[in-house]
């Protein structure tokens, strides 16, 4: 009997709906070539939530989250929401989605697509064969801790304070996901932090490196960010799985997905310990071209593989459609925003269809 699986559509705003359709056509060709059954059930998020709810994230939407296997995002915003105050905005949507499901892990890939290698920045032989992981703490450190705020000193001055704080819990934690990520992968793991400074960091290596006697095939490094930033760009080839805490992770990530160039071919994954994660492109809404067929679908599609091989547990699957994204594009098939000379410039809904061909030959 074919593996059933629940999944949560969340299509959002701008681009959303557009470029989930493309990933529910494509989820509809794993399901009969791996004898999977997807039942799809679409709820309210972000924009169009607060249109027919007054709330970014309907209570019920939750719910329906909850009770799936996995949840397949979009992309939530627009100028239209843009003078909400900030509780009812689009955004608090994804926040209140990421604590709803108590999300800790975030898993940013920044692969290198052999077709699209003139988009980045960076020469040929720096980022050729690039294949980076991304693990990021995300309820934690920083942007959570306590105390945070503005006060005022004796002396009158104002003074804005934000706290780093990580507990051995939260760290081991999410050092098991990356641990756990790494071995999925070439089994080499970078911790980054900053603890030549930070206490926080010093606590931070100290119980990655313990947990790392349970992991003994797993080869473990360290780096403070500086240098894992400057490593980066230097050398990307060197890392397979990094793993760091939330504001080094924030900023490390987005540097490693622009050594690939292309924004609308980058998809995530938000994990947590137990029940289903979000899977969702990096990119936003795109309300510059919403409405107009000219959406890049890829990066929803990978999310939909991201979905497969870690929310399901099928990575043969999660391979087939990776395969076929590669295929399509050495087909010469590109939207508007990976276009270039000599290229077949196609829309969003033939970028998918052009994709259904190959997975179906
Ligand atoms: P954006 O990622 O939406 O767009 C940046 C640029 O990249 C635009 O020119 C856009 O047309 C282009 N682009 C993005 N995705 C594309 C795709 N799939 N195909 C082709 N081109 C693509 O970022 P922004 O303009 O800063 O934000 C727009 C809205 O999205 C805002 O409301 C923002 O808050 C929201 N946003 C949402 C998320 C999310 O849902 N996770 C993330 C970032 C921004």
């Amino acid at each position: 009997m074919a593996q059933q699986y629940r999944i949560t559509l969340l299509p959002g705003d701008g681009i959303g709906p557009e470029i989930m359709a493309v990933a529910v056509d494509v989820l509809k060709v794993v399901e009969k070539k791996f004898d999977l059954q997807f039942e799809f059930q679409e709820a309210l998020i972000g924009g169009a939530a607060i249109d027919a709810t007054g709330e970014p994230l309907p209570a019920a939407t939750l719910d329906v989250c909850r009770n799936s296997d996995a949840v397949l995002l979009a992309a939530i915003g627009g100028y239209k929401w843009d003078s909400l105050p900030s509780h009812l905005r689009p955004e608090a949507g994804l926040l209140g989605l990421r604590a709803g499901l108590e999300l800790f892990a975030n898993l940013r890939p920044a692969k290198i697509i052999p077709q699209l290698i003139e988009a980045s920045t960076l020469k040929r032989e720096i980022v050729e064969g690039v294949d980076i992981m991304v693990v990021r703490e995300l309820t934690g450190g920083i942007y959570f801790g306590k105390p945070r705020g503005i006060f005022e000193t004796e002396t009158g001055q104002k003074r804005g304070v934000n706290t780093m704080a990580y507990t051995e819990s939260e760290i081991d934690r999410i050092g098991r996901v990356a641990f756990e990520t790494a071995r999925k992968r070439q089994s080499k793991l970078c911790s980054v932090d900053k603890s030549n400074v930070l206490e926080v960091s010093q606590l931070w290596r100290d119980r990655i490196t313990k947990l790392g006697a349970e992991y003994p095939d797993v080869e473990l490094t360290h780096l403070y960010v500086d240098n894992a930033a400057m490593q980066l760009l230097r050398a990307p080839k060197q890392f397979d799985t990094i793993v760091t805490g939330n504001l080094f992770g924030d900023i490390l990530s987005d540097a490693a997905a622009m050594l690939t160039g292309s924004i609308g071919m980058l998809p995530s994954a938000s994990l947590g310990a137990s029940g289903p994660g979000v899977f969702e492109p990096v990119h936003g809404s795109a309300p510059d071209i919403a409405g107009q067929d000219k959406a890049n679908p890829l990066a929803q599609v990978l999310s939909a593989a991201m979905m497969l091989r870690y929310g399901l547990n099928q990575g043969a699957a999660a391979d087939f459609l990776e395969k076929g994204v590669l295929q399509v594009l050495q087909n010469g098939a590109r939207t508007g925003d990976i276009m270039s000379v000599g290229m077949q410039l196609l829309g969003c809904r033939a970028m998918g269809e052009a994709l259904i061909q190959v997975l179906e030959e």
